[in-house]
């Protein structure tokens, strides 16, 4: 497999695409879903790896879920909690 370089968000240096996970998030930032970076090339591939069906992409989307490519850091801070049950998405809105 070639060695895809990506650009993400908050990260000044390109970084190899399969050192990245693809992470869906709801509205408030918190992540339901994770895969590796290398499992899609887009964020919209990345949707439908989520989400299969269009309505229920579109239905996300309106409600302002987000697909999100982090680093192992950013999703180490960002998301893990949220794998865990741990993180203060869900303790802001309960
Ligand atoms: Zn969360």
């Amino acid at each position: 497999m070639p060695e895809l370089m990506v650009q993400i968000e908050g990260q000044s240096a390109p970084v190899r695409l399969a050192d990245c996970f693809w992470v869906l998030t709801d509205g408030r930032g918190c992540a339901f879903g994770s895969m590796v970076g290398y499992s899609a090339a887009t964020e919209e591939a990345a949707h439908r790896d989520f989400t299969p069906r269009t309505r229920d992409r579109d239905r996300q989307t309106r409600q302002g879920w987000r697909v999100r490519l982090l680093s192992k850091d950013q999703w180490r801070h960002d998301a893990e909690g949220c794998f865990l049950g741990q993180c203060q998405h869900r303790r802001t809105t309960a």
